[in-house]
């Protein structure tokens, strides 16, 4: 578990960085996101967002495996992804 979290938060970090965007700096809030991907990757066995519904169409449902399909989108317009662990430097 404490070894998942570190892998996702790492992944998350550099993925961020890879993209000139930061990840949530609010401490208690990035650690609820990125536990809900861990409980997801653990129970589901894919990195699935803890922010949305999963339809249990596994096709369907890769759309929303993280980084998913909607948060470069999400990003441009609202200034974060619809879980607030992406966000946009300005
Ligand atoms: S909304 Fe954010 S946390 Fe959720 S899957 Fe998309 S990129 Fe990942």
């Amino acid at each position: 578990m404490q070894k998942m979290r570190a892998e996702i938060l790492s992944w998350a970090q550099q993925y961020a960085e890879e993209n000139g965007w930061v990840l949530n700096p609010d401490p208690v809030v990035l650690d609820a996101v990125i536990r809900g991907l861990v409980r997801n990757q653990m129970k589901k066995g894919e990195r699935y967002c803890p922010c949305r519904i999963m339809t249990g169409e596994p096709e369907a449902d890769t759309a929303i495996i993280c980084p998913c399909r909607y948060h470069t989108d999400e990003i441009a317009s609202d200034g974060h992804c619809h879980c607030n662990l992406f966000f946009d430097h300005s």
